[in-house]
């Protein structure tokens, strides 16, 4: 591509929104510019650098033996409410009417449209297995679109969806996307991390994301400094950090006490002479099943996605002040489990109590000598429990968690029959009895890995891309453009790139060289050439590496060679 014909526009300045440098740099690039909020044009460059994404996802999709199909945009809405989630979906499904009233979506997602395509298709397990995907476009009204296309509400994604006759195929299929996943951010030059992950309202019983570490990442992941154990913190476990808990051998009696105006944990332990760690904490939440409450130690805090996957809920967040006072009868902070009738869960770390502190579902007072086993033996017990870094891992014996931030560019779901069940996509196993396909899913956001790729590959001067995604591999630079030496040396070279079936481009723009060096820095092609004053006293043109900034001078005759050797090295 000749650069004087390149729809290429650069910027100094970046837009007023643009909070990460992914952002700044895709639209001082001329890679994308901005329709609406959450909503991108992508520019030549950008759409180079996305394209080369997809195609990497598409040779691994193949390679896995996923098929490639291409489904609408626009959902009926009877599928949705088939499936269950037209109600609870919320504010990010943009919902619409035709000219008959008929009610549509903007797909976000494709569960829906893809297990009606298959309950009508497929018959017989020798159907099986079944892996579709699609690249496409979606739309999620998302509550703060921002960071570009990182977080857009229209953006493109790969979504691929398996169909497996049991558990133990559906697996398999699961680790057959797990490691083309890895494969696909690898190739993309990306550094990343699989992590174990909550299902969201996508459901199913397990998922990994596939994160690339980046400080501005959204995400905050937990990873073993030991094994492989790695989660985001959603869904993060740790050992439970231990406390030495006041104990009093007797059984004591419970005694309610005033607590006035006490109603932070720190201040009613204070308060009392004790500790955090001897109080139980009771925090009630609002879901769509209900008030539900989650009791914890004092000194630790719930995780609400945790609860919210015990209770089968699809939302949860905390219940407002009003909802509390009608249920307990009291202010906020004076809720118990004692005398509470809605379902709770206890964390692990209430059980061993003895004699602890908890709200008496009264303004202004709590109660004392509360033993578990003896006062709330009738609440169930799970993990609640928000793991931090520097706690314990659960996986292995000595290993501690650590903290790091993550980009989730990918994520893949087992989804077991939730669709299947929900529309009946069933086919017939070898006795000929009817058995719902069970499910996984797998998506990737593509433009969201181009960003994440420039979040990790940048410097002050601008993008460094990986070889793999970059719009162009090679950009030639010749200086002396009126120089017709110059020039034919620089089209001899681009010449010999091209027919070699690498990318490159030539800034045959008139203009100084300063102006080409800082574009050429901003839009960061891995290998540049040029072609200045030393060709015309040596006939020796520099290449230079973006990465590293090392450069070589050598004989214009030598430079195709070093260029291929160097690509090479850099794939
Ligand atoms: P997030 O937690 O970031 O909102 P999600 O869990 O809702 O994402 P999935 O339903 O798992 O997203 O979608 C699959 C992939 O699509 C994500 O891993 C991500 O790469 C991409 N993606 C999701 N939402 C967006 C968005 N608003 N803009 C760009 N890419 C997105
Ligand atoms: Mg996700």
């Amino acid at each position: 591509m000749e650069y004087a014909r390149l729809f290429l526009p650069t910027m100094k300045e970046t837009p007023s929104d643009a909070e990460v440098v992914s952002h700044k740099l895709m639209f001082r690039a001329g890679m994308i510019r901005k329709v609406a909020t959450g909503i991108y044009t992508y520019l030549p460059l950008g759409l180079r650098a996305l394209r080369k994404v997809e195609t990497i996802i598409r040779e691994e999709m193949d390679g896995a033996g996923a098929q490639e199909i291409l489904m609408p945009m626009v959902q009926p809405s009877d599928l949705w409410i088939e499936s269950g989630r037209w109600d609870y979906y919320g504010k990010e499904l943009l919902r619409l009417k035709d000219r008959n009233e008929r009610g549509y979506c903007l797909g976000p997602t494709h569960e829906e449209i893809v297990t009606d395509l298959v309950r009508k298709e497929v018959r017989s397990y020798r159907d099986l297995p079944l892996v579709l995907y699609q690249v496409q476009t979606k739309f999620r009204d998302e509550i703060r679109p921002r960071f570009g296309v990182m977080r857009a509400r229209e953006f493109i994604m790969k979504d691929a969806y398996s169909f497996d006759r049991d558990d133990a195929a559906a697996l398999e299929s699961y680790e057959k996307m797990y490691q083309a996943y890895t494969r696909i951010f690898s190739r993309c030059g990306l550094e990343f991390k699989a992590v174990e992950a909550d299902t969201g309202s996508i459901g199913g019983s397990a998922s990994h994301e596939f994160m690339v570490l980046a400080e501005t990442g959204e995400d905050l992941l937990l990873s073993c400094n030991r094994c492989a154990y790695a989660a985001n913190m959603e869904k993060a476990a740790s050992r439970l950090p231990e406390a030495d808990v006041s104990e009093t051998q007797k059984e004591a009696t419970l005694e309610k006490v005033h607590t006035p105006g006490r109603k932070h944990v720190q201040e009613v332990a204070e308060f009392l002479k004790a500790q955090p760690r001897d109080l139980i904490k009771t925090m009630i939440f609002a879901t769509d099943k209900g008030l539900v409450a989650g009791l914890i130690r004092g000194d630790l805090e719930i995780n609400p996605l945790k609860l919210k996957n015990i209770f089968g809920a699809n939302f949860i967040e905390l219940a407002g002040d009003e909802e509390v006072r009608k249920l307990t009868g009291a202010e906020v902070g004076f809720a118990g489990p004692i005398g509470l009738d809605i379902p709770m869960i206890a964390d692990i770390s209430v059980a061993p109590l003895r004699d602890a502190i908890c709200g008496a579902n009264e303004t202004d007072y709590h109660l004392c000598h509360v033993m578990t086993k003896r006062d709330i033996a009738a609440v169930a017990t799970g993990d609640i429990r928000l793991a931090k870094a520097g706690e314990r891992c659960p996986r292995c014996e000595r290993g501690i968690l650590e903290e790091f931030r993550g980009i989730e560019v990918g994520h893949i779901f087992k989804l077991g029959t939730k669709y299947s069940d929900a529309l009946g996509a069933v086919f017939l196993d070898g006795n000929g009895k009817e058995q719902p396909c069970v499910m996984g899913c797998y998506g990737i956001g593509v433009g969201r890995t181009v960003a994440a790729a420039i979040e990790q590959n940048h410097d002050e001067h601008g993008i460094i891309f990986p070889v793999a995604i970059a719009p162009f591999q090679v950009e030639i630079l010749p200086l002396q453009t009126k120089k017709p030496e110059v020039m034919a040396c620089a089209r001899r070279l681009y010449d010999a790139l091209r027919v070699k079936g690498i990318d490159v481009l030539l800034d045959n723009r008139d203009g100084r060289p300063g102006v080409k060096f800082k574009d050429a820095d901003l839009i960061g092609i891995p290998c540049r050439v040029t072609v200045g004053r030393r060709f015309l006293s040596d006939g020796e043109v520099e290449i230079k590496d973006r990465k590293t900034g090392e450069v070589v001078e050598i004989p214009e005759a030598e430079a195709i060679r070093e260029i291929e050797d160097r690509l090479k090295a850099l794939a």
